[in-house]
Parts: structure tokens; sequence; C-alpha cells
């Protein structure tokens, strides 16, 4: 096991912010995790558990304790019928790969997901989502070790209270899980309209008729969007979404609806519509605006760059300018998507 010491936050997050982890190490297995997490709390230390660093911010000060880089990896069939299969991935794996290869194997659940960045085990605990999927749609159950019973369990779909990109993992059970696989159950139709509207959109100008549409097409269609409208981190530091869609309730958005009547809205259940972070800040006339050093980008609104901020002062700045502009213009208070690094895992 390779622990290494002082290594830039700003190397193991997409927004390439933040000052100095003590150590960081790689596990590769079960094992090795565990071992390590009892380690660092017999010393006394925090322990924060990252896997592609692509939704988390780390702030100027570093991160006095160790970094555990989840590399625990495999794809594994563990049940095939002829409707269904099931597949558990370890936490490790780069969650692109996973859905190219149930993409390869021709079964439905998480190819709108393509192209996300991350890791498998990072997946549930913001419920990723994409394109109408989410992860919750064909999540079965997951593994993961319980740092206050030091024991690895198994928690089921309703053990992780999933809702609109929050689970436990970011909520009432932060700190507590460190997820090692992820169980997922595949079906083998093919993908039925209608489907979202940038999606729709995509294949009717690509003449691509919606019934004869699979899994692939869907795939290469949700990267040749993505490419288009969101930066490449490895490009342009950026943490994807960095604001959550605001929920607001429906008599909210049918009063902002007078006012402003192009407002995209969508519902969520008969209280509540869905109102795109995006188009909130781009109205605020924001778009391509460069904001303590942060800039809110070009294609999406929704995403902000790394443009040529000089740590998480200027980010934090950034965010709170775009928070007060769209809740003055709006009264729609944004929340913030990524996790921050701060929220630390005591050993
Ligand atoms: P978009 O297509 O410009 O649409 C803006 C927002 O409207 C989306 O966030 C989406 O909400 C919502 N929306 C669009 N069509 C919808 C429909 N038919 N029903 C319900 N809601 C609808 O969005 P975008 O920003 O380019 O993102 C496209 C998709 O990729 C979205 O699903 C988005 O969540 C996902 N994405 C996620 C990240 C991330 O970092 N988490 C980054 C980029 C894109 P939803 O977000 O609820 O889907």
């Amino acid at each position: 096991m390779n622990v290494q010491t002082n290594i830039p936050l700003s190397t193991l997050t997409t927004m390439k912010i933040g000052g100095n982890a003590n150590y960081v190490a790689d596990v590769t297995s079960k094992d090795e995790l565990q071992q390590l997490y009892q380690n660092s709390k017999k010393l006394n230390q925090p322990v924060y558990v990252i896997g592609g660093g692509s939704n988390l911010i780390a702030h100027d000060e570093g991160f006095p304790g160790l970094i555990i880089h989840n590399k625990i990896g495999s794809i594994t069939i563990t049940d095939d019928n002829p409707t269904a299969t099931t597949i558990v991935a370890g936490a490790g794996e780069i969650w692109d790969d996973l859905v190219k290869y149930t993409v390869d194997l021709e079964l439905s659940g998480i190819e709108a997901m393509s192209g996300i960045p991350g890791t498998v085990g990072a997946a549930p605990v913001q419920n990723i989502g994409a394109y109408g999927q989410e992860l919750a749609d064909t999540f079965v159950s997951c593994e993961a070790y319980d740092t206050t019973t030091d024991t690895f369990v198994t928690l089921t779909w309703e053990d992780c209270k999933f809702s609109y990109r929050h689970s436990i993992f970011r909520g009432e059970a932060t700190g507590r899980y460190i997820i090692t696989s992820v169980t997922m159950s595949f079906n083998k139709t093919k993908p039925e309209p209608p489907f979202y509207d940038a999606l729709d959109k995509y294949l009717t100008a690509k003449h691509i008729d919606p019934t004869t549409v699979t899994v692939q097409i869907i795939r290469d269609a949700v990267l040749d969007i993505r490419m288009n409208k969101l930066p490449d981190p490895r490009v342009l530091p950026n943490a994807g979404s960095f604001f959550k869609n605001a929920i607001v309730e429906k008599w909210k958005a049918d009063d902002l609806l007078n006012t402003y009547s192009d407002m995209p809205t969508y519902p969520v259940d008969d209280q509540h519509t869905k109102i795109p972070a995006g188009w909130l800040i781009e109205t605020c006339n924001l778009k391509g605006e460069v904001i303590h050093g942060m800039k809110v980008h070009d294609g999406n609104a929704v995403v902000l760059v790394n443009d040529a901020a000089t740590g998480y002062a200027d980010l934090a700045a950034a965010r709170e300018q775009i928070i007060d502009t769209v809740r003055d213009k709006f009264q729609i208070v944004l929340e913030q998507e990524p996790l921050e690094l701060t929220l630390i895992v005591q050993a």
C-alpha cells in the first residue's frame, strides 16, 4: 500500500483548488481499506474518502489527515435472465467505463448517464442523474464499510433514502459509510420515447427515428451533447453542475411564469416544480461572466469553471455573488451541488 505525504488537493479534485493533504493512499481491496481506516483511528487522524474528485470542493487549508483514494475495482455479472442482468461493480471503477460495459452488452438503465465523471462508489452519494435517468432507477444495494461498527454491511435501496441528487450518504449518514461496491439491475428492453428534451431535439436534428433508438444511440447522443455543452475538466477545471436545480412550490413557479413566460419548468409532484439553475443564472445575465476568477460557463451557466481563482475564498465569493443575484431577482436560493472536503470523517 503506497502512502504519499503532502499532496495538493488541487491535484486530486477537478476544480483544482485546495491545499495539501497530510497523507494520501490508494486502496484496492476491502482489507486494505479496513486496515488503513483502523490505523488512522488509532492515531486519531481524520480520514476522507474520495473517488474521482469530480464533485468535491477542497479548501486552501488542505486536509490534516489521510485521504483514501478508493480504487477497489472489478465488474461482475451475478445474475442473468431473459429480461434482466444484475451487475456488481467495485466502488473504484470509473463510472463511464461501467456505462460503456453495460451498453456494449445492450443493457438499459444507465446509458443516458454516459460521460458523467467520477467513480461508481461516488454515484449513490448524490444519486447521480442525467437526461431522465438516475442511479436510484437501477440501484439494488451497495456494500459499505461501516466506520462506526468496523464491519462491512449491505445497504438496500430503501436504506439509502434516495431523493433528487441526494441520499443518506450526504445527509444523515455523512461520513459513516465507505462504499466498496454497488449492485445494479439492468433490463434488456430498448429505450422507449419520450426522451428528455435535449435528447429528443438531438435525435430529431440527426433524423434518427425515436422508435429505432438503441442504448448505443443514446450513449453516443449524450456524449455528443455533453461534449458541446460541458467543459472537459482536464482542460477547464470544474466540478460539473455547481448548483442544484431549484425545486420550488408550484404556486411560486406559476407566479414567476407570469413575468418570465419563457422560463422552463418541470413538474416534480403535484405541489412542486423544478426550475433549471442554469436558466436562473443565465437570466441574471451572468453567463460568460468571470466573477472572482470563476467563470460562469458559456455553454451551460450551471457550471462554474476555475478560470483564475486564487483559492477557495474566490470560489466562495463567486458562489455568494451568484446566489445573491439569483435570490434578488427570483427570490429563489440556489444550493451548491458538489460536496465540500470539510465534511470530515473523524476517525
Ligand atoms: P438541459 O438539457 O439544458 O436542461 C436544464 C435542466 O432542465 C436539467 O438540469 C434538467 O434537470 C431539466 N430538464 C430538462 N428536460 C427535462 C425533462 N424532460 N424533465 C425534467 N427535467 C428536465 O440540462 P443540462 O444542464 O445540459 O444537463 C443535461 C442533463 O445532464 C441533466 O439531466 C443534468 O442533470 C445532467 N448533468 C448533470 C451534471 C452534474 O454535474 N450533476 C452536469 C451536467 C449535466 P435534471 O438535472 O433534473 O435532469
